[in-house]
């Protein structure tokens, strides 16, 4: 199937397209890498009268080393991400987690803002986004913002932004300090979207006990989300004290709405969700205390 017809515009500026989506209202959406857009315009899932290209917005792309922070444009695509140096060194849990992503011909066209913005619950950077904290920029007519990951993924494909908002730039906190992270997840075939994943960032203070823990959740919900609970019954414990199956138990047994689908049962997924957080503790603690 083809999509159905729609204008084309490719504003020069970030300015630009935020008029232009203000402008042309509900009829209108914004194309990144077309990764998700696309194959939902050709199975006319989604139909707009106007996409709005980002691809000549300069300002979108790109990534910046600012020491307690990278900065990293919307518009930047997964496969530049995956081969940052900057990324590997100061945000190890989003270079480990993009190369999972799809496969490469989809990294190269794939953004991180296109993903995030999409918000798809089974998708590796909103977890990564959220699990690290990150400050998300937007730009609309009215001005820019900034909004915490935490606050950002709304719902089932659902985000905080406002239809003429567009996604300018993804901040990832460094974690500094003596700190492992691990992404795991398990899906059906290399490349498909996980069936459940799960992403560990630990941190330790100078006694060697745990001063900052993150554990982020992904296809195990309407949305990405975090063990919050688990989170704060760890702060101030032995990481090699902690069980990782108690550790796992305790992040997934608060989750209520977890999905069933063709590929598994709510309670296969979190089984399945129970595991990824099992390993990705013991690789995150292992990091943590050995290096
Ligand atoms: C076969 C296949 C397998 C895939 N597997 C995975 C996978 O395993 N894991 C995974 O995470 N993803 C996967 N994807 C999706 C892929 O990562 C997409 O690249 C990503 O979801 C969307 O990025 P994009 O730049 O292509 O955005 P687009 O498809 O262009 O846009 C997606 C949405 O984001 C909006 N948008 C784009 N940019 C902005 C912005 N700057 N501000 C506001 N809104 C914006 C668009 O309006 C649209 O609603 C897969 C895709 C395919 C086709």
């Amino acid at each position: 199937m083809k999509p159905a017809p729609f204008d084309y515009h490719v504003p020069a500026d970030a300015d630009d397209a935020v008029a232009l989506l203000a402008d042309l209202g509900d009829d209108a959406k914004a194309i990144a890498g077309g990764q998700s857009l696309v194959p939902m315009l050709a199975l006319r899932l989604a139909a707009f009268d106007h996409l709005v290209d980002l691809r000549k917005v300069d300002e979108l792309r790109g990534i910046d080393n600012r020491g307690d922070s990278v900065w990293i444009g919307a518009g930047t695509t997964q496969a530049t991400i995956q081969r940052s140096d900057d990324v590997r060194s100061a945000v190890p849990l989003l270079a480990r987690a993009t190369p999972l992503i799809g496969h490469f011909q989809i990294r190269s066209r794939g953004t991180i803002g296109g993903s995030i913005a999409h918000a798809d619950a089974s998708a590796e950077l909103p977890a990564a986004a959220l699990t690290l904290d990150a400050e998300l920029e937007a730009l609309s007519p009215r001005g820019r913002r900034t909004i915490p990951a935490s606050e950002f993924f709304t719902g089932m494909w659902s985000t905080d932004l406002a239809p003429d908002e567009l996604l300018t730039g993804i901040n990832f906190p460094v974690w500094s300090g003596r700190c492992g992270f691990a992404v795991e997840e398990f899906a059906r075939r290399s490349g498909d979207f996980a069936i459940a994943g799960a992403m560990v960032a630990v941190g330790l203070g100078d006694d060697g006990r745990i001063d900052r823990c993150a554990i982020g959740l992904f296809g195990l919900g309407p949305t990405t989300c975090r063990a919050a609970e688990a989170e704060a019954a760890l702060i101030g414990t032995d990481p090699e004290a902690a069980v990782a199956d108690d550790v796992a138990k305790a992040a997934v047994s608060p989750l209520t709405s977890v999905p069933a689908d063709l590929h598994g049962s709510a309670d296969y997924r979190k089984r399945v969700g129970a595991a990824m957080v099992a390993r990705a503790w013991r690789s995150a603690v292992q990091e943590a205390v050995h290096g």
